[in-house]
């Protein structure tokens, strides 16, 4: 390779030397052009900082101990540095096109809606993970507390109906889960009127709601029942309802974990829940956990599949009746889109 003419400052004196750079295997050689009589330079490569290639301005590369070298001739310098395999870094060659500019804004957007998308539940998931039992236990409560002043009632139900349907749910839990189910509580209500009708609903903490219409939906069916209580038990395990509590409001949470209060979280815990539903890989989940409680308690899954068209046929003569919104409370069963996809998860399941 050829040499460069470049000037030199040795770092002792301002006054500038005529040199040439040479490259000799990995080290840089620096020379005295003729007429000069310092001794020659040799540095690793690794020791010469390259300037950036900008559009406009000179070239001055950094040596050790405060000496630099200057381009007398900017075109020579880069086509010379460009045969070293002296490389520009991506961010200044992108930096120099505007269509680099317009990728990177592509890029950066990208980059929103993938956090938005992924980013954001997997760390609520992980910050889940962060909030104590205890607070969900808390709003839990707080969350059922306002449930019965607006949406519930007392139950109806016969209380021997009300001890089968727990009986039958408390042996598919252990069944499926003999030292690993988290706390639970079956709470029997009736649903205050047409806007919750059957449904069911889990709680952070393991309170799951379900409705006396519910249970009279399919007369005689405690298969569904029980079905739709291992969906919700699905969304309990997983911490379901708390996780998208702590998506709704990460930013709230973080200063509660920070701060070691939980108190405004557990008051908005209501409000929020009420507007919040869950997305439809949690509905997976949740899914997926009931066909194994199903399973293993030797319930035909088919059931969810004749509840889940039930609900439908209930929710269709609510429209065609009042023309109301079904999907008011997020988190409730019923508002959970009973999608084909879901129905002949349950269906294609019960066929050997
Ligand atoms: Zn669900």
């Amino acid at each position: 390779m050829t040499h460069l003419d470049v000037r030199f400052f040795d770092g002792q004196s301002s006054r500038p030397h005529a040199a040439r750079l040479r490259v000799e295997e990995d080290a840089l050689v620096i020379e005295p052009a003729a007429g000069e009589d310092f001794a020659p330079l040799v540095l690793a490569r690794g020791d010469v900082r390259w300037p950036e290639r900008t559009r406009h301005g000179g070239r001055i590369a950094q040596l050790p101990r405060g000496a630099s070298v200057q381009a007398l001739d900017v075109p020579a310098w880069d086509a010379w540095t460009a045969g070293l395999g002296h490389r520009d870094g991506w961010v200044v060659r992108a930096q120099q096109s505007w269509r680099g500019v317009l990728i990177a804004f592509v890029v950066l957007i990208a980059a929103a809606a993938a956090m938005y998308q992924w980013t954001l539940p997997w760390a609520a998931r992980g910050m889940t993970a962060l909030v104590p039992q205890r607070a969900d236990a808390l709003i839990g409560a707080q969350v059922l507390a306002s449930l019965d002043d607006s949406l519930l009632l007392p139950s109806t139900l016969p209380a021997q109906d009300q001890a089968r349907i727990r009986e039958g749910f408390a042996r598919m839990v252990r069944m499926a889960h003999p030292d690993d189910a988290p706390p639970w509580k079956l709470e029997f209500r009736r649903a205050r009127d047409e806007r919750l009708g059957p449904n069911a609903l889990a709680l952070p903490g393991g309170a799951i709601v379900l409705t006396d219409e519910l249970v009279r939906l399919l007369p005689d069916n405690d298969d569904a029942v029980l079905g739709v209580l291992g969906h919700e038990f699905g969304h309990v395990r997983l911490r379901h309802a708390m996780r998208q509590l702590v998506q709704a409001s990460a930013v709230g949470i973080v200063a509660s974990a920070a701060f070691g209060d939980y108190g405004t979280l557990i008051t908005s815990a209501p409000v929020l829940l009420a507007t919040l539903g869950y997305s439809r890989d949690a509905e997976r989940e949740a899914d997926v956990e009931s066909l194994r409680l199903m399973r293993i308690a030797g319930i035909p899954p088919r059931a969810m599949a004749d509840f889940f068209e039930a609900i439908e046929q209930w929710q269709e003569a609510r429209r065609g009746d009042q023309g109301g919104e079904t999907d008011f409370l997020g988190l409730a069963f019923s508002s959970h889109p009973a999608t084909a996809e879901r129905i002949a998860f349950f269906r294609d399941a019960s066929t050997p």
